[in-house]
């Protein structure tokens, strides 16, 4: 048995497909300058046309969030700059092969030495580009899993994301992998797909062959490779009963969400994309409580998107949320989202800095095109329009103004405009937490940002990994935070969601329901089993569970507390 770092659930039984990828040996002599850089121009162009079409087929089983990483690998194909150090290299004499390995090698220690996770990701994605890169210049063929058409389950060194992107479901039952965390691409990728796979697991590629049995257990982090028929049954049990228990919630898609003793919450999704829809639908969200229309503008290459582009993805979600209400968070740009056309001013500290609505509400002539194309896109559903980031009262006022403003202007085009659009903000700022009762006076709703609460809140950068012990949702700090919004909402007569990870988290479940959150906002494939938490709760013994855990010294003392209860 081989232990790996679990990233998604399920369980996987079947045949092992091994992922070998050719062996790279570059030629180190002296080499004709005109001939190397002939061969580099066309496997470049080959790479990109590669990149493109894998890109292409990936749509079909990918959200835009995740083809965004394409987008990403087409932008390092086309830099100049690398381009530029490969083509000096091979003026130089060097081989075609030599100058690209050493090049892209340069930029991958360089952002692997880096300790943000998110550049750490960025080194797989440049190695994932140039082994393509230096594949075509040495007409090596990387294997291609599009043509695999029996049910298998993949063992690699590594899941680039061009390999997890063209994996087809109805054959690919799962994958393990000896390299990768739980924050990599190919965990997020699994669980973007819904199959089951372990990354991390040490040993596997040595210790497996094509067409060995392989049992994979992606709750456990469990492969066990060649297992006894006793194990064959026990896995097959406990994937039996892993799918039941999916076909089970499913029996919850139409259920409103009210607790025990009669009180009804609201269960809907964070999206990033109109594309992510289908699965708000499928898993029987009650609309949506995040739209982050960042990625509208991260996935713009030139320039920011136009109003029309935006009013068309505004509308489409609109129109298919089928009457539920659409919560759009307006640009939530900087701290860690940058854009390709947008240079920020260095600052030290740019989680602090210049972002969100303060870059909006400096920079109007860019937020009047995201605030025309929504107030044009309202007619088509019941929109609510929410700004990320705010710390005063100011900005708020100033921001929801300015959104009143741009509507008496389209009015007077002649365009129509929805009566009924609410206009609310995001808590993720403690100071607003505090303040949460006076805010309320002029806000229509909250909605707790933890992610970005819970880092400043603890002076705890959410991208770091070393202080990521300080994430604790659970903290009774935190607890009296979330407590004074949603009193603050409610003193107003005002409700108060949660869109930050903690709003599908089951563990926080329990102690939101008590402290009388209305509205839970969460990555689509969370709401059945919340809803299955919420249904089997009373409301009345959650406000004592409540009341007991703000009384707490620590998260662990909360949690025994929750754990009593689930
Ligand atoms: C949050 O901060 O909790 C949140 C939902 O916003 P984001 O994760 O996009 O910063
Ligand atoms: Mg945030």
């Amino acid at each position: 048995m081989l232990k790996g770092i679990a990233t998604s659930s399920g369980i996987a039984i079947g045949k092992v497909y091994k992922l070998e990828q050719p062996k790279i040996v570059v030629n180190e002599e002296k080499c004709e300058p005109a001939k190397e850089l002939e061969v580099f121009e066309n496997a470049l162009s080959k790479t990109i046309a590669d990149i493109e079409k894998i890109k292409e087929k990936a749509g079909a089983s990918l959200a835009d969030e995740e083809l965004a990483i394409f987008d990403a690998h087409l932008m390092m194909a086309q830099d100049p700059e690398l381009k530029d150090q490969i083509t000096a290299m091979i003026n130089e004499g060097k081989s075609a092969d030599l100058a690209t390995k050493t090049v892209s090698d340069t930029m991958i220690a360089m952002f692997e030495s880096l300790e943000d996770t998110y550049f750490k990701e960025r080194a797989a994605d440049i190695k994932d580009v140039s082994f393509r890169l230096l594949c075509n210049i040495l007409g090596l063929s990387i294997p291609d899993l599009t043509t695999i058409d029996e049910e298998v389950v993949i063992v690699a060194e590594e899941m680039t994301p061009s390999d997890t992107a063209q994996l087809n479901k109805k054959y690919a039952l799962g994958f393990v992998t000896e390299i990768g965390g739980k924050t990599s691409h190919a965990a997020i990728m699994a669980v973007s797909l819904g199959i089951p796979a372990v990354v991390g697991c040490t040993g596997v590629m040595e210790n497996c062959k094509h067409g060995d049995t392989i049992i994979l257990d992606a709750k456990e982090g469990v492969v066990i490779i060649n297992p006894t028929d006793d194990e064959v049954a026990e896995y097959t049990r406990k994937r039996d009963e892993f799918l039941q228990e999916k076909e089970a919630l499913k029996a919850l898609v139409n259920q409103p969400s009210i607790s025990k003793d009669g009180h009804q919450v609201e269960l809907v999704a964070n999206i990033g994309s109109p594309k992510d829809m289908e699965s708000v639908i499928e898993n029987g969200a009650e609309g949506v409580g995040l739209y982050r229309t960042e990625f509208l503008y991260m996935e713009s290459t030139e320039d920011f998107p136009d109003e029309d582009s935006q009013f068309e993805a505004y509308k489409v979600v609109l129109e298919q949320a089928q009457g539920h209400r659409v919560v759009v968070r307006t640009l939530d740009i900087g701290g860690d989202k940058k854009l390709p056309y947008f240079e920020f001013d260095p600052e030290m500290n740019p989680f602090l800095g210049y972002r969100a609505i303060r870059l909006c509400l400096d920079r109007k002539d860019i937020f009047r095109t995201q605030v025309r194309a929504l107030l044009r896109a309202s007619v088509y559903g019941k929109l609510a329009i929410m700004f990320p980031m705010i710390a005063t009262v100011d900005e708020f006022r100033n921001a929801k103004n300015f959104v009143l403003e741009n509507k008496e202007e389209l009015k007077k085009e002649g365009v129509e405009v929805s009566e009924d659009i609410e206009i609310g903000m995001m808590v993720e700022i403690p100071a607003c937490a505090v303040l949460a009762d006076e805010f309320a006076k002029y806000a229509d709703f909250f909605s707790i940002g933890t992610n970005d609460l819970i880092q400043y809140s603890m002076a705890a950068d959410r991208m770091s990994e070393k202080v990521a012990y300080l994430y604790q949702p659970l903290n009774p700090s935190i607890l009296r935070l979330i407590k004074m919004t949603i009193d603050g909402a409610h003193s107003q007569g005002r409700w108060c969601g949660m869109c930050g990870e903690m709003g599908g988290d089951p563990k926080a479940a329990p102690v939101l329901l008590g402290l009388g959150l209305d509205e839970f906002s969460m990555s689509a494939s969370r709401i059945l089993p919340t809803r299955k938490i919420i249904t089997s709760l009373s409301k009345k013994d959650m406000e004592e569970l409540a009341a007991k855990a703000l009384k707490c010294n620590t998260e662990e003392e909360v949690l025994k507390l929750v754990n009593e209860v689930l």
